[in-house]
């Protein structure tokens, strides 16, 4: 299954750690791409700063029109998931989604345009209150991977963590600089 994530709108400065953390979330989720408006170039570099050290290669791309992404990916078949609090409830329809090859998720900052509720395959709720995006996203991904995410392994890491209940391992790798 190909996961890309598309991130809908952020506001300027308020929304930049947020849009972060979801990219973040994306990559150690096991997605495998971002799209974001270019409202701070510095999200980019950060994700590229985490890839050099934890491996990967995750990729967050700068978009101008979200509405080009879905209609490129609708023709192509991926299916498109928009994360909503008015959604179709998770414990519904998770065994479907597991079962779907290629999906791009859709979450918001702000207001969701209604479009984005049409050109949707899936609204989906996690649970019916308000929260945030960045949970959202993360029980979605473990729902629809079953944990199995947390199984792979980063290409190419420069540091390693071994997981340990004592302190912390990890392993450098000196020959990635
Ligand atoms: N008030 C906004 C609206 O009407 O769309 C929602 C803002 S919320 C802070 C930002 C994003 O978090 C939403 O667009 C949605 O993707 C996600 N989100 C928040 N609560 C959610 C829930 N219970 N289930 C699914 N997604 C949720």
């Amino acid at each position: 299954m190909t996961i890309e994530v598309l991130r809908i709108g952020q506001r300027v400065v308020r929304d930049d750690r947020v849009t972060t953390h979801v990219a973040l979330v994306s990559r150690a989720f096991g997605a495998s791409k971002i799209f974001m408006n270019e409202v701070n170039p510095e999200i980019k570099e950060t994700l590229e700063k985490i890839n050099k050290t934890w491996g990967g290669d995750f990729v967050v791309e700068f978009i101008e029109n979200w509405k080009s992404v879905l209609k490129e990916k609708k023709k192509n078949s991926v299916k498109i998931i928009h994360l909503t609090m008015y959604g179709t409830e998770i414990n519904q329809i998770d065994d479907k989604i597991q079962n779907e090859s290629d999906i791009l998720i859709v979450v918001g900052a702000e207001k969701v345009p209604r479009e984005i509720y049409e050109l949707s395959d899936y609204n989906v709720s996690i649970g019916n209150q308000p929260h945030s995006e960045i949970s959202a996203l993360a029980v979605l991904l473990d729902r629809i991977q079953k944990g199995k995410q947390f199984d792979v392994k980063f290409s190419n890491a420069k540091r390693e963590i071994i997981p340990t209940n004592e302190g912390k391992r990890v392993v450098v790798n000196k020959t990635r600089d």
